[in-house]
């Protein structure tokens, strides 16, 4: 979709730090992490929240969303993950492609959901260790 920042970086015109690719599914760093590592999981079709998303895009794009959550585990070494969506603006969404946010979580990380500051090098580390190939 024209003017979708989302569909943008899927398409390679605006660059991203990619974890994993697909067919049907796009995810990639979010460049405002709330903890390193935080990532977005996208369907490739743009779909606009959980209310307009199609069945299967959803199913997909949640399965991907538990094995980038396994491997935070794996590589991270993380005690858990926080894994949801913002739907409608009410709900803090600000991008209107639907997406999921996989957050890796330590116990006692005092994370409170504001942008942590991350350099382009964090970016590229954690980038190559969360990667998945398909
Ligand atoms: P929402 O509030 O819509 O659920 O979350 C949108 C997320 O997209 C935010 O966490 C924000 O940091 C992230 N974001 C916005 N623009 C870009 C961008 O151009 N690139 C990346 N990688 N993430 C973005
Ligand atoms: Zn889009």
């Amino acid at each position: 979709m024209e003017d979708c920042i989302f569909c943008k970086i899927i398409s390679g015109e605006i660059p991203s730090y990619k974890i994993y690719e697909d067919d049907f599914v796009f995810a990639f760093l979010d460049i405002n992490p709330t903890s390193l590592g935080h990532t977005l999981v996208v369907p490739k079709k743009h779909n606009k929240d959980v209310f307009d998303i199609e069945e299967e895009y959803l199913k997909r794009t949640i399965l991907i969303s538990k094995k980038i959550a396994k491997k935070m585990k794996e590589v991270l070494d993380c005690d858990g993950v926080n894994v949801y969506n913002n739907s409608g603006a009410s709900a803090g969404q600000i991008i209107f492609h639907f997406h999921i946010h996989v957050i890796p979580r330590k116990n006692g990380d005092m994370v409170d959901f504001k942008p942590i500051k991350v350099s382009e090098d964090d970016l590229r580390l954690i980038c190559d260790k969360l990667k998945i190939e398909e």
